[in-house]
Parts: C-alpha cells; sequence; structure tokens
C-alpha cells in the first residue's frame, strides 16, 4: 500500500458506517497512509447500498427538489399507489424535513444542487476506476441506460431535463432516441404500451452488494480493524483526540472521525446540522424474465428501475418518507408491480424473491453533506437517489480534506454547516 500522508493530519481515524460511502472514504484514507478503524451496528453493506439498482449514472443524477416533484408530493398525500408515498402519521422530525424541504423545491435551488453536483458527476467513473484498478475485483458493466416512455412526448421531458443537467451542470450527456423495431430490439421486453426510448450512453452498473463487500474486504485487507458496534455519540475526548461511544462497548479513540452512517446521519449529528436528512426508503426485488436484458432499463414516469442481474432483473422504485428501520410494507411493493406491469412483458412477477427495502439518506436541499461539523469530526452521507455513483468520489474529496486540513472549492458547496 503507497503511504503518502501529509505532516499535521490525523493518523488515525474511525469511519461509522460500512456503506459506499463510510467503506469509500476508509479506503481513500488509507491511500493517505492513514490507520483506519470501521464501524458499523450491522455489518457491511448494512443499510441503502446492498439493494439498491446498483446504476453507476452519473448523467442521470437529478435533484429531487424540483417545484415539479413538489406538486407530485402533495398529490401523493392522497393516493398511495404512486410512487412517492407519504404516511400520514405524526412525525416531527419528518414534518420539519417536509417543510424544508417543500422551501427548497425552486427552479434556482434545483439549479445550485446540479451546479454542485457537476464536479462529483464528471470525476465519478474515475473514482470507481482507482478503486477497481487497485483490488476492488468486482464487474463493472459499461452500458447504457435505457429509458422507456409511452409516447414521444414523455420522452422530450427526460431529454429536457439531461438537457438541463448539460447547461447547469457542464455535464456531456450522450443521448440517442430509439423507436420502432430498434426500440424492440434493443429491449424486447418493452409491451406494446412502450412508444419510445432514450438511450443514455456510458454510464455503468453493477451488483451494489457485491461491490460494497468486496470494497469492505480491501479496505480490512490493507489493514482496517472492523468494529461491530451501535454508535451513540461522536465527541472530543478529554486528553485529545475524537471517541466514538457505544452503550455495550468500550469507547474507541482516534484523531479524527468520519460519520457516514446514511439515512441514520440524524441519530448522531442532527443537534449539529441545520439540514436535516430524511429516509426516502427504496424497495427492489429479482424477477425472472423470459428474454435477458443487456442493459438497465429506465421507466421515468413512474420512476422504476430495472437492472440485469445474473440472468434476472432487478426491479427497484418507490420513495417512502418513513423511519429507515420500519418494516417492509409490501403494498409498496405490489404498488411498483402494478405500475410496472402494463409497461414489461416477459416478466415473471409472481416468481419474485429478494425483497428488500432501504432508506436512501435524502438532504433536505438535495445537496449531500461532505465536510467537517467539529474539529476533527466529519461528516458525509446525504447523497439520496445517487449516493452509489458519488460515494467513492465523496470518499476521495472528504479524505483530501482531512488530510490536508483545507476545504476544496467543490466541497464548499456541500458543506455540512451551511
Ligand atoms: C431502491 C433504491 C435504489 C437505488 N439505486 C441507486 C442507484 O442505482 N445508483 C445510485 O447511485 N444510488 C442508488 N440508490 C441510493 C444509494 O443506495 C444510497 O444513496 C447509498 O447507498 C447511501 O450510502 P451510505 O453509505 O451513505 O449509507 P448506507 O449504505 O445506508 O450505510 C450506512 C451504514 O451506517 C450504519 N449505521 C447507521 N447508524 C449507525 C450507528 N449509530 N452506529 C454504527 N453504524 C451505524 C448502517 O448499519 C449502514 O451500514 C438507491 C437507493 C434505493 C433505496
Amino acid at each position: 500500500m503507497s503511504v503518502d500522508r501529509f505532516d499535521g493530519g490525523p493518523r488515525s481515524v474511525i469511519v461509522v458506517g460500512a456503506g459506499i460511502v463510510g467503506l469509500s472514504t476508509a479506503w481513500f484514507l488509507q491511500e493517505r497512509g492513514v490507520e483506519v478503524t470501521v464501524v458499523d451496528r450491522t455489518g457491511i453493506a448494512a443499510g441503502a447500498s446492498a439493494g439498491n439498482a446498483g446504476w453507476i449514472a452519473p448523467a442521470l443524477t437529478l435533484p429531487l427538489n424540483k417545484p415539479a416533484v413538489l406538486r407530485y408530493a402533495m398529490k401523493s398525500l392522497f393516493d398511495s399507489t404512486r410512487a412517492l408515498h407519504i404516511p400520514m402519521t405524526a412525525d416531527v422530525g419528518r414534518a420539519a424535513f417536509l417543510l424544508r424541504f417543500a422551501a427548497q423545491c425552486r427552479n434556482s435551488s434545483w439549479k445550485r444542487a446540479v451546479r454542485g453536483n457537476a464536479p462529483l458527476n464528471e470525476e465519478a467513473l474515475e473514482a470507481f476506476d482507482v478503486l477497481t484498478d487497485n483490488g476492488v475485483d468486482v464487474p463493472v458493466t459499461n452500458s447504457p441506460i435505457t429509458a422507456l416512455f409511452r409516447t414521444e412526448r414523455d420522452a422530450e421531458r427526460l431529454l429536457h431535463e439531461l438537457r438541463q443537467l448539460e447547461e447547469f451542470g457542464g455535464a456531456d450527456v450522450s443521448v440517442t432516441a430509439l423507436s420502432g423495431p430498434a426500440l424492440r430490439d434493443q429491449v424486447p421486453l418493452a409491451s406494446p404500451a412502450i412508444g419510445a426510448g432514450l438511450n443514455i450512453h456510458g454510464q455503468r452498473f453493477v451488483d451494489p452488494e457485491r461491490f460494497v463487500r468486496a470494497l469492505g474486504r480491501a479496505v480490512v485487507a490493507r489493514g482496517a480493524r472492523f468494529r461491530m458496534m451501535e454508535v451513540t455519540d461522536v465527541l472530543p475526548a478529554r486528553r485529545g483526540g475524537i471517541a466514538v461511544y457505544s452503550r455495550r462497548r468500550p469507547r474507541l479513540i482516534a484523531d479524527a472521525a468520519v460519520i457516514a452512517t446514511g439515512a441514520w446521519l440524524p441519530v448522531l449529528t442532527s443537534r449539529r446540522l441545520n439540514t436535516r436528512v430524511q429516509a426516502g426508503r427504496g424497495y427492489s426485488f429479482t424477477v425472472p424474465v423470459d428474454r435477458p436484458i443487456p442493459a438497465p432499463i429506465y421507466l421515468p414516469d413512474i420512476r422504476v428501475a430495472c437492472t440485469p442481474l445474473q440472468g434476472a432483473l432487478r426491479v427497484a422504485g418507490t420513495m417512502e418518507f418513513r423511519r429507515p428501520d420500519a418494516p417492509i410494507v409490501p403494498e409498496r411493493v405490489d404498488a411498483i408491480i402494478a405500475s410496472t406491469r402494463p409497461l414489461l412483458d416477459g416478466v415473471r412477477w409472481d416468481e419474485r424473491s429478494d425483497v428488500w427495502v432501504g432508506p436512501r439518506p435524502v438532504a433536505s436541499d438535495s445537496r449531500p453533506l461532505i465536510g467537517e461539523v467539529a474539529q476533527d469530526i466529519y461528516v458525509a452521507g446525504g447523497h439520496g437517489m445517487w449516493g452509489l455513483t458519488q460515494g467513492p468520489v465523496t470518499g476521495r474529496l472528504l479524505t483530501e480534506q482531512i488530510t490536508t486540513g483545507k476545504q476544496s472549492e467543490v466541497l464548499r458547496e456541500f458543506d455540512p454547516m451551511r
């Protein structure tokens, strides 16, 4: 392992949370010669990083805070079959999040999030390459993502948003339209209800759980200690350094700590942060298909993502604002199937397996939180729908800040103390 530690930077760091964001940070810290301890209450890939759609898709990282999403959210309050679901139960934290989120659903805030994300997107694929070229041995498939629509008009809506991403975010998004026999040829599962498609080129996909587990193994192989413990607090220690506490085990001490606990971020950080993070729970399951598909399918109008995994199809969707640890709600899976069934043929919905729910960490202003919250205490999270795509680049940029003490221009937009 290359050791390239800057003088004055921390020698030891505890990373709390073994999802894609925490483990990526751990890996890049090790690259700088920092001694790392990774702590998770459950194990590696225990949160949102396991059963997600597995897309590494910088071209699609559209922030959530569009005025149209707010209108959609208002209608969803009274219609539980919609992709966005807000249960009508009393929850003070969720109410506070929704108020802030609503206030941020403005074109200006959306553009700000797009602009802020641009440098993350530019380096996202390369940050994955650094991991896979250096021991994280998992197949990553280069592929277009094919978006399917009922009509060409529907396709134009996404095209418009992607062009905005290009205009405000500087992203280079390459898209080609698909119709007629070419569309059927490429996506034999498309039902007769599908009338238009868009190929969004230059994206990738992985089996996310396999990837994160391999990343965890690499971090341990490079010398990290792994501790299973539920962290209750992260505080400056009396005799210097940072102490990480739990109820049942002795505290851990290091020069610095990174809190990367995904949708559980508020448990350890809410007294320090203004920006709210709320679990936007998504579901996935696996279904056999009559004809294998080579590339992921995106159904933007019902917000469903389908990924080819091990000869079957992983179907992922829905956004449910409920507490992260709540049990699976079968009606949400039924809602995904009811909305997808008319659009795809040859899918054996009744033979579904591996039903999973995971909490996306959604920030109230659609910008992740990456940076220092108190001396030598850092936060990395709140990437919402795109934490897999942006996890490695986040780890790399945060490592730069932790080891040099300087906040880069890029991370200024994601300052957690905003
Ligand atoms: C259905 C679905 C589909 C998605 N598809 C994609 C996609 O295709 N592409 C993409 O880029 N993103 C996707 N996402 C989003 C992505 O999964 C998340 O943004 C990302 O996984 C968040 O990673 P994280 O490391 O911040 O959090 P997590 O993966 O949730 O990890 C947090 C970890 O912290 C641990 N933890 C929590 N509290 C404590 C504590 N007190 N003490 C110790 N440990 C603790 C947890 O056990 C967990 O292991 C999807 C999400 C969902 C739900």
